[in-house]
């Protein structure tokens, strides 16, 4: 009999919004391996080839270096609520909407919160969380890798330093920035990171990432109270991923197929490799905008080079350029969050998606709708500075 509802049918996109990115078909196939239990002796070699791949991106030694069966959220939950108990002193840094959305997770953790702000686009300078941790003590100091409401980039090596010399945990949001930037958890001192799937590591979205290094595993296992969530309790979690494989939760089997094949991806590769292309790809694309009289919003010099922030032009509406570019070029473009909204488009150029045919044919597009819509501005100058970029490397 026929099924009332169809089959999904879905038109081919391109994924260059804030996430998620575009996925390499070899990992599409991994997640059509046939299932096996999570306790097979074959999977468990797949997880720990996994978490082998994993900290190599990570640049860590940890051992507790995994994914959470869950999206990137769920990390940033899993990193506040395993070191945070009630009353703790928590420092946040905020310039953007995953800033905000970490005192949201900390206050629900009951935290005590103290937030050093800055404005969207810029980063948090490292002085300035200096100046609040010299005068009082914090058991954990949180900020924001790649902010993907802005598309700035925060240096994060000094304020590493800092943090260790008083003593507190660092946490770090690294889920738009790792596989497209460096990411040195061990170098940089950082205690606790966890990332995403779905932005540079171009994996479908499901699993966030995690590490937590042994200052960090001890703050975990001197709690006075039990870990509030009992599906990210890394005590228990631990367990699993570990040489015990104690039963927790039914791992998503195809979901760490499709992980281990991103990272085998990242890794043919070689990360260096992989940096300097989204770097290169960045740069052609913020040339190709400057040169259309476009305005990039994040700060000159920290700027991420997997996703941009752009003005909109005077006059020109945000959602009408946004459709044609998905109707007529197939091109999923970001809207913007919070402050920006409306205001800017979000530029992503993560993993798969960050190609300098992408680049090319994106710039062509947005002039071609630009015009129609009435925005003046000669055609060919946005590609011939793309280009021009492109052509200085090869
Ligand atoms: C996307 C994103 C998140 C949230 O990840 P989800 O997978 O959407 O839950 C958190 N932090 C940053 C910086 C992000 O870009």
């Amino acid at each position: 009999m026929q099924s009332e509802y169809n089959e999904i049918k879905v038109t081919p996109r391109i994924l260059m919004g804030p996430g998620p990115s575009d996925v390499d078909p070899r990992v599409l196939r991994a997640m059509a391996t046939p299932l096996v239990g999570h306790l097979d002796p074959e999977f468990l070699e797949i997880m720990n080839e996994s978490m082998d791949m994993l900290r190599r991106l990570f640049q860590t030694n940890n051992v507790l270096t995994i994914p959470i069966s869950a999206t990137g959220s769920a990390g940033m939950e899993a990193a506040f609520c395993n070191v945070i108990e009630e009353g703790d002193e928590a420092l946040i840094c905020v310039n953007g909407v995953f800033g905000q959305r970490m005192t949201d997770v900390a206050e629900r953790c009951r935290a005590k919160l103290t937030l050093i702000e800055a404005d969207w686009g810029k980063i948090i300078p490292p002085e300035k969380v200096k100046s609040v941790i010299d005068k009082q003590k914090f058991k954990v100091v949180a900020i924001v890798h790649a902010e993907t409401s802005t598309g700035a980039l925060q240096p994060l090596e000094e304020i590493g330093r800092m943090v260790r010399e008083h003593d507190s945990l660092f946490l770090v949001d690294t889920v738009t920035s790792l596989a497209g930037v460096p990411v040195k958890v061990d170098e940089w001192l950082i205690d606790i990171c966890y990332s995403g799937t779905q932005k540079c590591l171009s994996c479908p979205p499901g699993l966030s990432p995690i590490t937590f290094n042994e200052r960090a595993m001890n703050a975990i296992r001197n709690r006075k109270s039990k870990v509030q969530s009992w599906y990210l309790d890394m005590n228990m979690i631990e367990r699993y991923w570990g040489s015990e494989r104690f039963y927790h939760h039914t791992a998503p089997i195809s979901m760490i197929y499709a992980f281990h094949e991103a990272l085998r991806i990242i890794h043919e590769e070689g990360l260096e490799n992989r940096f300097k292309r989204h770097r290169l790809n960045a740069s052609a694309l913020w040339a190709g905008l400057e040169a259309m009289g476009m305005k990039l919003l994040a700060q000159e010099g920290y700027r991420a080079p997997m996703l941009t922030s752009v003005g909109i032009p005077e006059g020109i509406v945000d959602l009408n350029v946004r459709k044609k570019l998905l109707g007529n070029y197939g091109i999923e473009l970001g809207g913007s969050l919070g402050e920006l909204k409306g205001k800017a488009w979000r530029v992503g150029l993560m993993g798969h998606s960050s190609t300098k045919r992408n680049v090319l044919f994106f710039l062509n597009a947005l002039a071609s709708i630009l015009s129609e819509e009435g925005y003046k501005i000669e055609r060919g100058l946005g590609i011939d500075a793309a280009n021009q970029i492109f052509n200085s490397i090869s």
